[in-house]
Parts: C-alpha cells; structure tokens; sequence
C-alpha cells in the first residue's frame, strides 16, 4: 500500500464516528484520480511518492484508539489489502474513519467503521467526475451491505456550490436510506460563507447538519 505519512494528531475535522479534536492516528495514502482547485494535500495526488507498506506494518503504526484514514483516494489501493487493513484494525477494537472522495462504491461496513464521503462542488472544478445526484444509485454508493455510520461533506465556496450540494442533500433526504449527517465545510474562514450557508440551509436540512472549521489547522497540526 502506498502511504504518504503516519502521524499522531488530532482529527480536525467533524466525524461520523470519531469526533473532531479526538487523538487520532493519521494515515494519509499517496495517490488521487482528482485535482481539486483548493486540495491542501496536493503532494499526495501523484501515485509517484510515498513509501510501500503492508497492511501488518500500518497496524503496527497505529498507536491511537482512533483512526482516521485519508489521502490522496484511499479506495485506490489494492482492495483485498485495504479492506485487511480495515478490518484488522476494527478486529482490535479500533474506531476506524475513512474519508473518500465520493467517486467509489463504499466496499464494505463494520460496525467500528465509519465513512466520509466528500461530494465535490462546482469550485473544485471536478464535478465532471462525480456522478449526477439524479444517477447515483445511492443505495450502493452509501447504504448496500452498510452496517458502517456514513456523513456526506460538501467544501462550500459560493452560492452555487451549496445549490449543487442542495441537489444532493434533497435527493439523499427523500430516499429515507440516508441517515447521517451532511457536513458542509466552508472553503475557507471567511464568515460570510457560512453565513450564506446558515442563511439557505432549510430547517429540514439544518436539523441533519454539521458546520466544519478545520480545527488542526487552527493549531498547526498535520
Ligand atoms: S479528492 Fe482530496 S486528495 Fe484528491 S485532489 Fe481532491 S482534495 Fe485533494
């Protein structure tokens, strides 16, 4: 498997199963099949660094009672490896994270897994790459063989973006298949985006959402 880093931190962000500012073990993947505009992990889109590990070896690296598993894609690596690693981890009692990019079937649940899954708006500039919301079939994308919790994020630029995102959250909410939260992560500090989110977000939507501010960020955490 190629990994990009293995760090102890914090997790920065909300999560379905591991909960923002928990000590966290980070494993960050090289590797991605997208370049978003504003991706703060640029130097693991190229499938050219990182270094090989084995499954066995990552687990061994896992200090934390908490994992969160990023990239890059992680769902790019080897499924029969990445899937080992996973459910290793969960068989040791581990609370395991993965955040994927909204391009891949979630493979598999467990009940110390959960999945976020980063739907990307209109200013990342790869939307050509996301299925449209009226084409998901999102019993297999989210729910099918999913005992796992599952949040779906949007990165908010502007307007358009949250209607984008809009398309998606009405489409999951009238499936009544969908019961995580939507995770809408401002594209920057800026206040007046998440004002613009608080101000359109119906009550509906508002009761099922989480604001994201980058808390490793704000302490200079990896
Ligand atoms: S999916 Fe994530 S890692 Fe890949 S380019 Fe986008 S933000 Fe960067």
């Amino acid at each position: 498997m190629l990994v990009a880093d293995i760090v102890e931190t914090i997790s920065g962000e909300p999560g379905c199963i591991i909960p923002q500012g928990a000590w966290i073990t980070l494993v960050r993947f090289q590797g991605c099949n997208l370049n978003c505009a504003w991706c703060d992990a640029k130097e693991t889109q190229s499938f050219d660094g990182g270094i090989e590990y084995i499954p066995e070896e990552i687990v061994k690296r896992c200090k934390s009672q908490n994992v969160l598993i990023t990239g890059g894609e992680p769902l790019l690596q080897d499924s029969n490896e990445f899937e080992e690693l996973i459910t290793t981890l969960c068989g040791m009692g581990k609370i395991v994270q993965v955040e994927t990019n909204g391009t891949y079937e979630l493979p598999f649940g467990n009940s110390n897994l959960g999945w976020e899954v980063d739907i990307k708006c209109p200013s990342s500039g790869m939307i050509e790459a996301m299925p449209a919301p009226n084409e998901y079939d999102l019993y297999n994308l989210l729910v099918k063989d999913n005992d796992s919790l599952t949040d779906v994020k949007f990165v908010i630029s502007d307007k358009n973006d949250l209607d984008f995102a809009m398309e998606y959250v009405t489409v999951l909410m009238e499936s009544n298949l969908f019961t995580g939260n939507f995770v809408f992560s401002p594209v920057n500090s800026d206040p007046s985006i998440f004002n613009m989110i608080f101000d359109c977000l119906p009550n509906n939507v508002l009761n099922r959402s989480v604001l994201c501010m980058q808390l490793h960020k704000m302490v200079g955490l990896p």
